[in-house]
This record gives C-alpha cells, structure tokens and sequence, in this order.
C-alpha cells in the first residue's frame, strides 16, 4: 500500500516537473512552422535525433504515432547546453507533447498545455471559391474547411454562392506563452447565400458540438446525425475522378473526420441487416430503417458487442467507435446512405445534430 502511494506520488511530481517548464519558459522557446512533407520523425530528425533515439521517442508513448500534423500547426524547440526540448501540438485533437534530449537520453511525454485563447474576426466577400476566398484572409485549411462545414447542409443543396456574397466568423487562436500555436474552433459565422444572410454559431456538447440556428430544428429530413461533430472529410462525388489515373472512382458516401474511439449512433430506429470486416471497409454495420433505407458505417474500429443480425435499435443507440480499419488513411467514419436499391448524399437526408443534441439544441432556442 505505501510503495503504491509512493508511485503516485513520485509519478505525480514527475509529471509536474516535466510539463511546468513548457509554460514557465515558453520565452526560452522558438517557434517553427510545420512544412510540406514534415512529420514525427522528419522533425525529430532536422533537430539531431539519431535514427535509434526516433525509435526510443517512439517506443515511449504509443499514442505518438497517432501524431497528426498539418500545415496549419506549429512547434516548439529549444536547444541549451547539449539539451533539445520539442514541444509539439496535435493538429485535430487537444493532445501534445514533449521531447526532451540531452546526450543521448530521450524523454516523450504527452502533457496538457494550458493555452490562453483569444478570439479573431475575420471577414470578406467571394470571389471563386469560398476555400479561395478565406485562406488569404488567415492561411488555414482547417479553419477554412471548418468554416465550410459550418454550411455544408445549404451548399450542398445551393451548390454556387454570388459573386461579392459577404461572409464572415470569429475563431479561437491558441497561446502559449507568446507564441501563437494553432487555431481553435471557428465559433459564430454568417454567409450570404441566395441573397439571405444566414448566421449559424458552434454550440459545443458532449465532447463534441455542432454548427447550429434555429432553422436546423425544423428541419425534417429523416437522420440524425451518426456523430456528435460533423468536420466533412470528404463529400459525396459520384463521379469523381482520381487525380493521376482519371479513372471513375465514385465517393459514395460522407467521411466524417473523428479521433479514434469516438461515438457512432444510429441516426434513427432500424435493425442490423448486415455488419463484420472486409478489405475495403474494414469493420462496418449496415442498418435497415423503417423507411426503407439503408444507412452504413465504415473503418470502425470496433463495433459494438451486443451488435447482432436482426438487432433492433433505437434512434441514437451507440453502434460501433470511430476507428481507421480497411482501406483508410486517417481515422474518420464513411458514412453511406442507400435509397432504392442507390446511393444518395447523406447530407441531403440527415440533420446538423445527433438525436441526443435536440432537447440542448431547442431549450437554446427557447432562452433566446
Ligand atoms: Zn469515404
């Protein structure tokens, strides 16, 4: 029992020690930009790790190799006396880390930064695109992206915007110390589409949060949506091209972008028809619903164990996690919609808001 308390209390000063010295000398720190073609390794390496002090940072923490870096993130690096101290940020989650070296002992950890956030304005008129249009403005794909989800629903059924059409949003810019480190989440937003001004603002619940107005609640599509936070991914293109072959390799569905081990839900009442693994779609589920269509979920990492053919399931029942099983590259979830035999867009058939958001959603409004 005391050696057990011992443990935690000396793992507990440790963890103090080595996350304090981030904040406490983020002046002693230099900022650098994440660059086409950097990542984990590359970094390390540009910064004198040695190929077997890579594996050692590696072999650490396991969740490194989750590591997901973009153009849009920045890093930390001090050198002093034979030390090298990195401290990097991942781009789509909260999670960082540091990676300490002197000689050749290595030390990665993952710690919690206490960012200060502040919060910008940013505003202009399209012209071409909305990416075109927004990335001059503050050179964020993410922000952009997030910016267009905010929208995806009305674009989707809209598909141009007017020449001048006025936009604009706020979003959280992400501190430590001096150093800006990476953006937040884009947070109030209004797009003039079809000459009416629509203003939609993120409300966050539940570990995740949605783009939300009060028009979303009267929406009468027949899906919820199967995730608490709706960053596309990619969209439904049937007929896409592959940039290099120009082969016809349809997107028959919705990828929504989510950590692993995130939530999936059904989006409304139906019964398992179908679920297990192949090559493409790794783990997946295929639900048939009340009325008549077919909804199905791909790349899981797992699914569900009371999962069985025939299964009755509720609207919002936890189905399956988040994962990057079969063909996959990031973790995210493919999200497939079938009507009559053929695949559809999800976005025109489900909501802005998994079932178990409603009650927030419209008590929001209620107070408003
Ligand atoms: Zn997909």
């Amino acid at each position: 029992m005391f050696f057990h308390l011992a443990m935690i209390v000396s793992a507990f000063v440790i963890a103090l020690t080595s996350y304090q010295p981030v904040q406490a000398r983020a002046n002693n720190f230099t900022l650098k930009p994440v660059r086409v073609g950097d990542n984990l390794l590359s970094i390390l390496r540009q910064h004198g790790f040695s190929e077997k002090e890579r594996q050692e940072v590696l072999a650490q923490d396991q969740s490194l190799r989750h590591l997901y870096l973009t153009l849009d993130t920045r890093y930390l690096v001090r050198t002093a006396k034979g030390e090298t101290e990195i401290v990097m940020f991942d781009s789509q989650t909260a999670d960082a880390y540091r990676i300490f070296k002197r000689g050749s002992r290595v030390v990665a950890n993952k710690y919690d930064p206490k960012f200060k956030t502040t919060t910008v304005r940013i505003e202009g008129r399209i012209y071409g695109s909305l990416m075109g249009s927004i990335l001059p403005k503050l050179n964020s794909n993410f922000v952009a992206s997030r910016f267009m989800d905010a929208y995806a629903f009305e674009l989707r059924a809209q598909k141009s915007l007017q020449r001048g059409a006025h936009f604009w949003f706020t979003v959280e810019k992400k501190y430590l110390g001096p150093h800006f480190i990476k953006y937040g989440e884009v947070l109030q937003t209004s797009l003039d589409i079809g000459g009416e001004r629509l203003q939609k603002r993120f409300v966050r619940h539940k570990g995740g949060g949605v783009f939300f107005n009060e028009q979303d609640l009267l929406d009468e599509k027949p899906f919820y949506a199967p995730v608490d936070y709706l960053k596309i991914a990619s969209q439904f293109q049937p007929n896409r091209r592959h940039p290099i072959t120009r082969r016809v390799q349809p997107h028959l569905g919705v990828d929504f972008e989510l950590p692993t081990g995130e939530p999936v839900y059904a989006p409304r009442t139906g019964r398992v028809v179908r679920y297990g693994h192949n090559r493409a779609a790794g783990n997946y589920i295929v639900l048939l619903h009340s009325n008549g269509m077919e909804t199905s979920y791909n790349h899981l990492r797992k699914i569900d164990r009371h999962i069985r053919v025939g299964l009755q399931i509720k609207a919002g029942e936890h189905i399956a996690e988040v994962g990057c099983t079969g063909y996959c590259t990031r973790p995210h979830l493919h999200f497939a919609v079938k009507k009559k035999g053929r695949m559809v867009d999800p976005l025109n058939y489900i909501k802005a808001y998994p079932v178990h958001f409603e009650r927030m959603l419209e008590s929001r409004v209620a107070t408003n």
